[in-house]
């Protein structure tokens, strides 16, 4: 099956390395007309996402894709910050090791 068609490109489907900015500003439009800043789009009330989509304006698929994109991103961002207080941790552990040893213990 060959799915990279020019066709595909066009709708959007292979833009991913541009960036979500990039990608998802006809999605991002609609945030700013959203009654509350924080709106997470799911079932606020005055949510201009909701009401794009119950009248058409946009598409359905186009949000899930801006959904399942953010998701993803997110996923990166905990993944990120597990790794560095990982390594935070494990420099705690060093440290406290390394004093151990330097006060000699009991034998001396
Ligand atoms: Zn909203």
């Amino acid at each position: 099956m060959v799915i990279d068609t020019p066709g595909m490109r066009e709708l959007g489907l292979f833009d991913a390395d541009e960036g979500i900015r990039a990608s998802f500003t006809d999605v991002e439009e609609w945030f700013s007309q959203c009654r509350f800043t924080d709106c997470r789009h799911q079932a606020e009330p005055g949510c201009a996402v909701l009401a794009a989509l119950a009248d058409g304006s946009l598409l359905r698929e186009r949000w899930e894709h801006y959904v399942t994109q953010q998701h993803e991103n997110k996923y990166v961002q905990d993944k990120t910050s597990y790794l560095i207080n990982k390594r935070a941790r494990n420099k705690t552990t060093t440290m406290w090791s390394k004093q151990t040893k330097k006060n000699g213990g009991w034998k001396k």
